[in-house]
């Protein structure tokens, strides 16, 4: 088991890099160290009637841009060093994908399957509520957004609490990853799955590094094993095996299945709904431990479940050749450094799983500005395109189906304009990871991102004021 916890595994990763820059020992210290952190305890009834206290958290990691932002995870194994370094991650994830928000995360210390809706919906709204009287949460201040454990309907219970305590126009925008009707966006459920495929899409198709791990270029007909089939492995899964790569492995909560022919996933969650576990599923075989997947092979392994899951206990009998870290934090410092060494190409999670924060950023764009994407430019958009195909069918014979009309004259809504930005972020995201990797003749990517992150988060403290 690795000795390090993990807000000091995050700080690590983060000292390797910071030889590479610029700053002084004072400045990396003020990027490096969390701003405010907040422990609150508060009381819940149960439905039976009993009291019971519960414990949570909000960390703001860096005020270098405002709001701060970062998901709220419920999960017994929440506590202050575990959100301390999940609020940095956040600070440099958002800096790495150009996202202007400083890093910020919240935990409660429940497991959800411990409480009826009712009760988690209390526990929310009280949470919420204490966030409100220490000014930790709002539109400018800080935006939470679904985590581990959380999802849409707590969000809509957040915005619910807010709005009926503040006068604030821009309400909506004080939390992302919202139900649509409360000023959601579309894209955002799946946004971090879909980000993480466009991630190792992106490095698949880099001929030097597939070539380094013995693979051809991209994704189509790599297998693959998840862990964790959750909001982010499923998703991820899902764009993965549309690819064309195939899925051959997954380790869930109870255990782990693997099946080198390949797993259908629609039909896996329909098993696990239906029976409450993943074991037992067609043709598949259940392998001796719970987290045996990971140590199986296949081309790449997504952990997607929780930090600290690929240790100095198990790196060396990985087999996968790409770890593409959709969690946070699934691998530790010390199996990072063993990993290396046995030539595996690690995607790092402060860029792969950064697709979430993405899409909540246009969440929160579009809330402030009170207008979905494409309201205004999607019907003229339309009727534009409409126009230049008959000028074309006029000058020439061509006449177009009504498929190809349908396909040529369609104007951007708000999934496409999301999905398309979202695909431009992780692109670019990973031509300067890549770029800066071989601009400091780096061996990996996360010291690259890292290097990325502290540059341009080194950059916004040198011209901000110290006030005496
Ligand atoms: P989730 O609650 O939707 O799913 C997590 C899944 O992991 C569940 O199915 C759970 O049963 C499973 N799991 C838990 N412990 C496990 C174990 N030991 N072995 C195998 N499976 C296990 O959570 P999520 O939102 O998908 O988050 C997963 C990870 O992705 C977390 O590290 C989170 O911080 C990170 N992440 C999430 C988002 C997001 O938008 N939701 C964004 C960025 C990063």
């Amino acid at each position: 088991m690795s000795t390090y916890k993990f807000y000091e595994q995050v700080n690590k990763n983060f000292d390797k890099a910071a030889k590479y820059t610029r700053f002084d020992k004072g400045l990396l210290a003020q990027i490096k160290i969390c701003n405010t952190v907040y422990h609150v305890t508060f009381p819940v009834r149960r439905d039976n009637g009993d009291i019971e206290v519960i414990e949570g958290w909000r960390v703001e990691h860096s005020h270098h841009k405002l709001p701060t932002k970062g998901g709220i995870r419920y999960s017994h194994k929440v506590d202050e060093d575990e959100t301390m370094a999940l609020a940095s991650l956040m600070s440099y994830k958002c800096a790495i994908v150009d996202v202007p928000f400083g890093g910020a995360k919240g935990g409660i210390k429940i497991s959800t399957r411990d409480y009826t809706e009712s009760e988690l919906e209390r526990i929310t709204r009280r949470y919420t509520y204490e966030l409100i009287k220490k000014g930790f949460i709002g539109p400018g201040v800080d935006v939470p957004a679904p985590d581990y454990g959380t999802g849409a309907r707590e969000m809509g219970w957040i915005l619910d609490t807010y709005r009926q305590m503040k006068d604030d126009l821009n309400a909506e925008a004080c939390v992302t990853g919202k139900p649509i009707q409360m000023g959601g966006i579309r894209g955002r459920t799946e946004a971090t799955g879909r980000g993480v495929y466009f991630g190792i899409r992106e490095a698949c198709n880099v001929k030097k590094d597939m070539d380094m791990v013995g693979l051809d270029t991209g994704v189509e007909g790599k297998t693959f094993i998840i862990q964790g089939l959750g909001n982010v492995g499923y998703h991820a899964s899902k764009y993965m095996e549309e690819a064309g790569a195939k899925l051959i492995g997954v380790a869930e909560y109870e255990g782990s299945i693997y099946d080198e022919n390949g797993i259908d996933l629609e039909k896996l969650v329909a098993f696990r709904k239906e029976t409450g576990s993943i074991i037992g599923f067609e043709n598949t075989t259940t392998l001796k431990k719970r987290d045996d997947a990971l140590i199986a092979e296949c081309d790449i392994l997504i952990p997607a479940a929780l930090e600290s899951q690929i240790t100095g206990d198990n790196a060396a009998d990985v087999k996968a050749k790409i770890i593409a870290e959709a969690a946070n934090g699934p691998t530790t410092a010390d199996a990072h450094e063993m990993l290396l060494e046995k030539g595996v190409l690690i995607i790092p999670d402060t860029y792969l799983n950064a697709g979430g924060v993405v899409v909540s950023y246009f969440e929160w764009l579009k809330d402030i500005q009170h207008v979905r994407y494409g309201r205004m430019s999607k019907r003229f958009d339309e009727t534009s395109f409409k126009k230049i195909l008959e000028v074309i069918e006029n000058i020439s014979d061509r006449k177009f189906t009504e498929e190809e009309l349908e396909n040529l004259a369609h104007g951007a809504g708000e999934y496409d304009l999301v999905d398309s930005g979202l695909e431009e972020t992780m692109i670019t995201a990973y031509q300067q990871v890549a770029d800066i990797r071989k601009e400091y003749k780096l061996d990996d990517l996360r010291t690259a991102a890292f290097i990325n992150a502290i540059n341009k988060i080194g950059i916004m403290y040198e011209h901000m004021g110290i006030f005496p």
